[in-house]
């Protein structure tokens, strides 16, 4: 006779584990099935490099979304910090090599870098009041993330009227250029519409991407999570360890059957368990796949991940002090003319002859990831996320396609240093560059992230229909099945809002 549970859940990402801890916390009988030796995720850090004892973020490297609710409820041990430069963005003119400050704290500075690269102050002044209402806005939908759905009326009456016009209704394209002159500025603003979604800014895709972008605890701004994002799942770990929470490793699930009265599972190990409700932390094509629950269309995954350690920072054409430069999100080619033209070329099916990138330091905020003899010797990580680069484009020669965008993203960071990023590359033991590049499909096969899609699915808006019965946005047709994972409605990025929107449900189910 097969084990019985009160909950099982399908996959430790970090969803799956905050759903473990309210379960537990909540005295039920918990198991989580991965099927990965690890556990985690997205989440995970791992020494990548041989003999290079740098813990890297591997996937996800930036935390907005996830509320210091979470993590007192949980008490969980895990800190993020705040970067002092939100972005630098290089870009050249006639008179030379120069860029764009944007610190993290609107200031003099920011005004004057913009002021230099417009000519005037009007999209500095437009770029303050464009934040303060987004700003706004995030403060009025932060905290109904961990409540059940809003519907779209309740959430016109908590926001401005005109914010949710240039927001929700209008399209980005509309609203950057309604609100903005330059072509630059108005693009470092559209990349917050198109983070792991394959969309150009006239599709309200790019809205609801941008919206889950900038309401982060009611603030939006991205931190570095103290420890890497492994800290984070060590913690959940450890609490769930704590609260009796059971685990399967290397054990995928091929079935899991509602048989009316309690949820059937089988692994590809050929083990059989059985639970009154189950959990899915992974997406819904794969829910699909093993419980015949229908998923919708999804966009391709539409991004190169790039790690790499460094033996110092590189040097900077514009001659600003690397140690500014790489503080915050390094722009790389993402005017709006290069992102829309490379969103085309990409739809034809081309490789875009400009790749769209941008990059951080971990290092520079929290150097706790690289060992002492590391940090003495100025070593530092760069993590690079390319846009508009569709599974579709890796589908046949894979290898090739992929030599050939790494070669192009890295030529595009390179017009910008004094030397090429292979002459700053550190070296593994065996004598090798330490830089690794992650294709959608090689998502895919890690994560089991459909079509390498970063958010399992396409992004809904925070809030439902009104006439829409669902209660928290985790709901299947079946009574005893929940999405516990990205692919949930507010679902998306490191948050555990879907993990704990899913253990709610689940209890209503088991009270
Ligand atoms: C390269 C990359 C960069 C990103 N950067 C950021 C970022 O900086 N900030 C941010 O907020 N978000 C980022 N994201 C998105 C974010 O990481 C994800 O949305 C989030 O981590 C999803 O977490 P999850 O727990 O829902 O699912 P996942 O982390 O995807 O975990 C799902 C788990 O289910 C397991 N699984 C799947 N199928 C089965 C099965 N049949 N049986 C058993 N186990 C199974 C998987 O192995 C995995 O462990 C990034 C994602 C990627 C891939």
């Amino acid at each position: 006779m097969a084990d019985n549970y009160d909950a099982i859940v399908i996959g430790s990402g970090h969803n799956g584990l905050v759903a473990a801890c309210y379960l537990a916390l909540n005295g039920k009988k918990v198991l989580v099935i991965e099927k990965n030796h690890y556990f985690g995720g997205a989440t995970t850090s791992v020494e990548t490099f041989k003999g290079v004892k740098a813990r890297l973020s591997r996937y996800s490297y930036l935390i907005a979304l996830l509320p210091d609710q979470i993590i007192k409820d949980l008490s969980l041990n895990f800190k993020t910090i705040s970067r002092s430069v939100s972005s630098y963005t290089p870009y050249f003119d006639d008179e030379g090599d120069k860029g764009l400050l944007v610190n993290r704290v609107f200031d003099q500075e920011t005004v004057e870098s913009m002021t230099a690269l417009t000519g005037d102050s009007s999209d500095a002044i437009a770029w303050q009041n464009f934040y303060d209402s987004v700003q706004e806005f995030a403060g009025a939908i932060a905290p109904t993330l961990l409540a059940p759905l809003p519907t779209a009326s309740e959430i016109q009456e908590l926001v401005d009227p005109l914010t949710w016009i240039e927001l929700v209704e209008n399209t980005l394209a509309q609203t950057l250029h309604d609100n903005f002159f330059d072509d630059l500025i108005k693009g470092v603003v559209l990349t917050d519409g198109l983070i792991g979604t394959f969309t150009g800014a006239n599709d309200h895709a790019a809205n609801k991407c941008f919206i889950y972008h900038l309401i982060g605890n009611g603030t939006g701004e991205w931190k570095v999570p103290v420890g890497g994002m492994g800290a984070l799942v060590d913690e959940l770990l450890r609490r769930c360890n704590e609260l009796g929470v059971e685990f399967w490793s290397d054990s995928e699930v091929v079935s899991a059957r509602d048989q009316d009265d309690h949820v059937a599972i089988e692994t590809a190990d050929q083990r059989a368990v059985t639970a009154q409700v189950l959990l899915a932390n992974c997406a819904p094509k794969v829910l699909e796949k093993i419980s015949g629950i229908k998923a919708p269309d999804l966009l391709d995954g539409c991004q190169l991940k790039i790690n790499m350690v460094l033996r110092e920072l590189p040097k900077l054409k514009s001659g600003i002090d690397p140690k500014v430069a790489f503080a915050g999100t390094f722009h790389i080619n993402e005017s709006y003319h290069q992102l829309e033209r490379a969103y085309q070329e990409a739809l034809k099916g081309e490789i875009p002859s400009e790749i769209p990138a941008e990059m951080y330091c971990h290092t520079l905020t929290d150097s706790s990831i690289l060992d002492s003899e590391l940090v003495a010797n100025g070593f530092h990580t760069l993590t690079l996320f390319a846009l508009h680069l569709p599974a579709s484009l890796f589908d046949k020669n894979h290898d090739e396609v992929k030599a050939e965008v790494v070669k192009r993203t890295l030529a595009g960071l390179n017009q910008y240093l004094e030397r090429p990023i292979a002459d700053y590359l550190a070296l593994d033991s065996e004598g090798k560059p330490c830089i690794e590049a992650k294709t959608p499909q090689e998502l895919e096969t890690a994560l089991g992230l459909p079509r390498g899609n970063i958010f399992h699915g396409n992004l809904e808006f925070p809030w439902k229909d009104d006439s829409d019965s669902r209660k928290w946005g985790v709901e299947t047709e079946s009574p005893r099945i929940f999405l516990a994972g990205a692919g949930a409605v507010r679902g998306g990025g490191v948050s555990g809002i879907a993990g704990h929107n899913a253990a709610m449900a689940a209890l209503e189910t088991l009270d």
